[in-house]
Parts: structure tokens; sequence; C-alpha cells
């Protein structure tokens, strides 16, 4: 298939390597990453059967075929425009309906100050990070339940890593109209080594054994393929997608520092009508901090904007807490089996407790199942 390839406006040339894997434990992969010369995207999509697949792939594709290679703005309006686009299939067909993905995408941009930039966009908890030896720095945040919790100073780093709803969204393509797309700006250094990753690394992985690997300083293939690897080793639970995009032309740079302020919050759909600055920020948060961990649960089912992107959850059958196997037909609906009875009664959780098991809570794997149930008993004595 020819497409027409479009010069790069900018000074800035990158190259890209990428390697993905099913992991140990999922049936298909529903990452999805591609790359044109001046941007790159990868995506984590979410849905049963096909559904994550398609959105993750749709929202690689349209982003891709849709950047005008303009602005950050520009980049904005074509994740817009790939969220719309899910969107609309979802609600087309009924095997694809409640789909949605995460996306992080790196573009080279002429930025706001007309001089040339790095932009970055992301949506969900797939991860760019700028590495310099000896050093790995998050670019963008992770919409997530327990990256909120993280703000809010009620996890620890550690804490929220393990965290058994580590995979709940608070943001994803392809569920509502206008979702949130945060954008940066970032001043491009030759030399500079940018990595794009879903969080089948960074949940296997922690950031000192993601560094370790890079700070080896290999050939990009080596680095993509050693990450993979290790992520698949340490338990594969998750597919594993990892980018890395080079800084090989940058120009010479003015005196500034490494990073402009974020751009934040922008709503898609009016992004960059009135330019970047007078905008409003928006930024969802959980209804019930500072109550602890029963707080979470209430706040999950609270849940607008919540999405869960796991085919397992805990509930109650027969009056017993039970762990589901559920094929997830949308966003929050299951059409369960039951795959392991426990003989505890939820008339021995607290109220709250009993309520959240009822409503069903989800989980990434029959072992988050079980470590979460053994959470509620520890709390409920
Ligand atoms: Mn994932």
């Amino acid at each position: 298939m020819n497409k027409p390839r479009r010069r790069s406006r900018t000074s800035i040339e990158f190259a890209h390597t990428a390697a993905t894997h099913v992991g140990r434990v999922r049936q298909s992969n529903q990452d999805a990453y591609g790359s044109i010369p001046d941007l790159c995207v990868l995506a984590d999509g979410m849905g049963g059967h096909r559904g994550g697949e398609v959105a993750a792939s749709l929202a690689v594709s349209t982003t891709l075929e849709r950047f005008d290679g303009s602005s950050l703005g520009g980049l904005v309006r074509a994740v817009a425009t790939a969220n719309r686009i899910i969107l609309e299939r979802s609600l087309a067909d009924e095997d694809l309906r409640g789909m949605g993905t995460t996306i992080c995408a790196m573009a080279a941009v002429v930025g706001e100050s007309g001089f040339d930039r790095l932009a970055v966009a992301n949506v969900g908890d797939s991860r760019v990070y700028r590495h310099a030896t000896g050093e790995l720095t998050q670019v963008t945040e992770d919409h997530s339940l327990v990256a909120d919790l993280v703000r809010a100073g009620e996890l620890t780093h550690e804490e929220a890593a393990r965290h058994p709803q580590r995979n709940i969204l608070t943001r994803a393509l392809g569920i509502e109209e206008d979702p949130i797309v945060d954008a940066w700006e970032l001043l491009p250094l030759l030399g500079d080594r940018y990595l794009l990753c879903s969080d089948g690394l960074f949940n296997e992985l922690n950031d000192s054994e993601i560094l370790e690997i890079l700070d080896r300083n290999e050939d990009s293939m080596a680095t993509v393929n050693k990450l993979v690897d290790r992520a698949v080793d340490a338990g594969g639970h998750d597919n594993v997608t990892v980018l890395i995009a080079d800084v090989v032309e940058a120009p010479k740079v003015e005196k500034e520092a490494w990073t402009l302020p974020p751009v934040r919050g922008e709503q898609a759909s009016s992004a960059f009508a009135s330019g970047l600055a007078g905008l409003t920020s928006f930024s969802w948060r959980p209804i019930a901090l500072g109550v602890g961990f029963m707080g979470l649960v209430a706040a999950i089912f609270a849940g607008i904007g919540l999405y869960a992107r796991s085919s397992w959850h805990v509930g109650e059958h027969n009056g017993d807490i039970a762990i589901f196997k559920g094929r997830p037909s949308g966003v929050l609906w299951f059409d369960p089996t039951v795959e392991e009875i426990t003989g505890i009664s939820i008339l021995d959780l607290s109220e709250p407790q009993r309520n959240a098991v009822v409503d069903v809570l989800p989980v990434g794997s029959l072992e988050e199942g079980r470590e979460l149930i053994e959470r509620l008993q520890n709390s409920a004595n």
C-alpha cells in the first residue's frame, strides 16, 4: 500500500524501533504501535473479543493518518479524531461495544515559540519516558485510579505498582465524546532517547530495572528486545510493547530549560480553538479520597469515568464472595462465569464492602482477585 509520504516540517528527525509480545497469560495482543518519520504512537486496547485490538489499532492508524505535522494542537486534534472514530465504530458494532484504548504519542512539531519542538500527548496509562544516562524521567502522567491516589498522597508508588485495581483507568479513548488529552512541548536535544511503553512493561519492571537496561546504551533494537524479554520473564501478565524514539537530528538549541511547562487538561474537541492559553483545565478525581481503601472501592463505583479493562472480577455468588471470569461486553458490563467460590459469606463483610462486592470489583487476574479478597477480609476484622 502506497501512502503519500509527508515531508517533515521540522529539522527534527527520529529513529524509531519497537517490539511487542503477547505475554504469558493473554490470548491476544491488544497493544498496537506505529510510526511515520515525524510521529510515533502506542496504544493499549481494552474490551472483550476483538474490541481491544480494534480500538488500539484504530487509535494508532488514525493518529498517524490525521496528524497534520503542524503543531502540538495538530497532534491533539489527531488524537481527538481517533477518539471519535473508535467511539463511532464501537456504537455501530455490537461486538465492539464498550471497547477503548490508551494512547501515547510523540511528534516533531513547530512549537508555540516558532522553534522546533517535540510534542507529547497521552490519554490513559501508557507512558512516555525520557532517558538520559543514569536518569529516567516519566514525561506523561497516568490517567488511572492508582495514579490519582498517589497524587493525592493516598498510596505510595510501590503500593500503586502492586495494587489490585491498578488496571482501572480514569480516561481512555473511545468511551466518551470529549476525552481530555494531556499534551506537552519538550525541547529536542540531539541524542535524546525516549521510551513509549504499555503498562505490561512497568507493571513487571520497576523504574530502576528499566533504567538499568537503558543505561547499557546498546543499539535500540537490542534495547527494546531486552526490555520486552525481561517483562515477559518477570511474569508477562499482560501484553508488553516498547517503542524507542531516538532524536537523531535536532536544531541547535537556544538556551532554554529542558521542558516547557506542560500544557495539560485540554478538552480535545475544543483544544487550541483559541490557542494554548486561556483554556480551562479539567481533571476528574475520585470522589472519596482520604478515606482509605474502602473509600477507594466506593470511588470505583461512583464510577463515571472509570474503565475496567480486565475480564476478571470479584463479586457475590449465592451469598459467598466469588471470583468470576467475565467477557467484558462493554465497560463494566460482564457476562460472567464463576471461577472460584471462596466459602466466605458476604455477611462477614462490612456494609460498604458488601455493597462493593455485590456491585462487582474488577481485577486483572484470578491472582489479583484472591489478593483483593484477602485485603477485604483483613480490613473487615
Ligand atoms: Mn496493558
